[in-house]
């Protein structure tokens, strides 16, 4: 299996290296990331200005990329120049932090492996939901290697993905594995407003999530209660049921 390996938070980030351990007995893995941490940038793609792919090695010696661009960037540069376009699986992660409800569409994470789907190579996202500070990795990566050799198994939809998280704790403490939707994450108090020391205003987006224990099946719901959460995204954001009620709006040219 051909696995084209990026990330959000960098080619140093360690949740990249124990991902691509993990991988390695599946197959070839490319590691392309980018050069610096790119989290919350979304599915951005660098047009106005060249980009760079560079040698670089991980912290344990093995090859890797380096970018000057974003992590869809990534994987572009990764199918495109580096793979040939034969890649077999996009692996995205393993992110620091978590990708649930509606923060999808921030995440660099995500994202890369949105651009993936829409190559037409199937493709699975990675986080680890804990605290700050020390992440545990361990568990997501092997569940990422186990998730890949399923997914080369039985394929995913074209324009599809799968968005992994997991919680930063030892497997003996994860309870299991749920296939969930996308939850509906609200946020409170999501910016906070400072001084700076000339007296001018200045802002930090932030925010705490709004607790919502009705958004049953939901990743946020599955995480929050220890489970393992593998939420199938696709691309297609067309709103069929508002569609089908415009059928009866009335508008002319
Ligand atoms: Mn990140």
């Amino acid at each position: 299996m051909r696995i084209l390996l990026t990330n959000d938070d960098g080619v140093a980030a360690p949740g990249l290296l124990s991902a691509k351990n993990a991988l390695d007995p599946l197959g070839e893995v490319v590691v392309v990331a980018p050069e610096r941490p790119r989290s919350a940038s979304g599915h951005a793609i660098t047009l106005h200005k060249p980009l760079r792919l560079c040698e670089a090695v991980l912290a344990d010696g093995s090859p890797a990329w380096a970018t000057s661009g974003t992590p869809s960037d990534c994987v572009t540069l990764g199918f495109d120049v580096l793979m040939s376009q034969r890649v077999d699986l996009v692996v995205a992660g393993i992110n620091a932090g978590a990708n649930l409800g509606f923060d999808l569409t921030y995440s660099g994470t995500v994202m890369a492996a949105m651009e993936g789907a829409i190559l037409g190579v199937p493709s699975i996202a990675v986080s680890v939901v804990g605290e700050n500070g020390q992440m545990e990795y361990g568990p997501a990566a092997a569940f990422t290697a186990k998730l890949a050799r399923l997914v080369e198994r039985e394929g995913l939809d074209r324009w599809t993905l799968l968005n992994v998280n997991v919680p930063s704790r030892r497997t003996e403490e994860i309870r299991g594995v749920r296939f969930t939707r996308q939850g509906r994450t609200q946020y409170d108090e999501r910016v906070e407003r400072r001084t700076d020391p000339w007296g001018r205003a200045y802002y930090w987006l932030s925010g705490s999530l709004v607790e919502d224990d009705t958004d049953h099946g939901s990743d946020v719901q599955a995480v929050k209660e220890g489970y393992i959460s593998v939420t199938p995204v696709q691309l297609d954001m067309t709103a069929t049921q508002l569609l089908a009620r415009m059928k009866d709006w009335e508008i002319t040219k």
